[in-house]
């Protein structure tokens, strides 16, 4: 069945990426392209079966919980999502039980792939550490999937009962990076890069290097489309997370 999609930020990096995804793929069409001073409530159902939002943090709740009320399920590609924010999507979603939302703090398949990899992997390894490499326009570090990636791991090893990873250094200037949940994350941000991550997992006499690239925004794309595809399969629900479409 084709999906007709509206796109919201369409005019965006982001959106107007979804924008060419939507009309490229077999199984999508476009449905209206809107952006800043657009009225969302022109999406209706009549025109729309999915809408996808890729806007900034402090539109998107906005954007979700007018989507919701125009009755489309809804697809969330920006960042920014608190718990507290969840929480009304839930409470409007209660009024319509027939609409579904679903939230990707990072569409990249590979991405998502290399952290539940790794949280596979944590419990066979005494030692893990994750560097993370973005554009230097970023202005958060480490980066927000990374911190993720060491939560993960961090929950597998407390999980097995592992021992804190080895580690004898007596001087740290900070070259150590940050510790999260008792990982060390390292970020380099350079010229040239897009968003880049690996975690390096070591034993006595062998090492596994877990990476995944992410070389320009087409890389969100299939994710995006698969999210798509998903749209209205729990109805009245949140999901976060593309895990939840990928069959782990
Ligand atoms: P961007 O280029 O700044 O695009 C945002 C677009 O949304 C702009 O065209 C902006 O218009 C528009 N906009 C602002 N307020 C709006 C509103 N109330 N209603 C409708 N449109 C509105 O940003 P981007 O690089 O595309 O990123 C968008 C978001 O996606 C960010 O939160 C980013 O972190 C996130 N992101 C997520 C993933 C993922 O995998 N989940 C990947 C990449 C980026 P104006 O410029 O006129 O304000």
């Amino acid at each position: 069945m084709t999906k007709r999609v509206s796109v919201v930020g369409a005019k965006g990096r982001m959106g107007a990426t979804v924008v060419d995804a939507v009309e490229n793929a077999p199984d999508t069409k476009l449905a209206l392209a809107l952006d800043a001073g657009d009225d969302l409530t022109q999406i209706t159902p009549d025109n729309t079966d999915v809408a996808v939002e890729f806007t900034v943090p402090a539109a998107s709740l906005g954007n979700v919980l007018t989507l919701i009320g125009q009755g489309v399920d809804v697809v969330v590609g920006t960042t920014g999502w608190t718990d507290e924010k969840l929480a009304q999507v839930r409470e409007a979603l209660a009024d319509h039980p027939d609409v579904s939302v679903f939230i990707a703090p990072n569409f990249a398949i590979s991405t998502v792939l290399a952290e539940s990899f790794a949280a596979q992997a944590a419990k066979y390894f005494e030692s893990v550490e994750i560097v993370e490499m973005h554009h230097p326009n970023k202005v958060d570090a480490p980066s927000g999937t990374a911190i993720h990636t060491a939560h993960a791991i961090a929950a597998a090893r407390k999980a097995a009962d592992m021992a804190p990873i080895p580690d004898n250094t007596q001087t740290d200037g900070g070259s150590r990076g940050q510790v999260v949940d008792g990982i060390h994350v390292h970020a380099v941000r350079l010229r040239g890069l897009n968003a880049h991550e690996e975690v390096l997992f070591g034993n006595p006499g062998e090492q596994l290097v877990l990476r995944a690239d992410s070389f320009d925004r087409s890389s969100f794309m299939p994710g995006v489309l698969l999210a798509v595809r998903h749209a209205g399969d729990k109805p009245g629900e949140v999901t976060v997370g593309l895990d939840a479409y990928l069959d782990l």
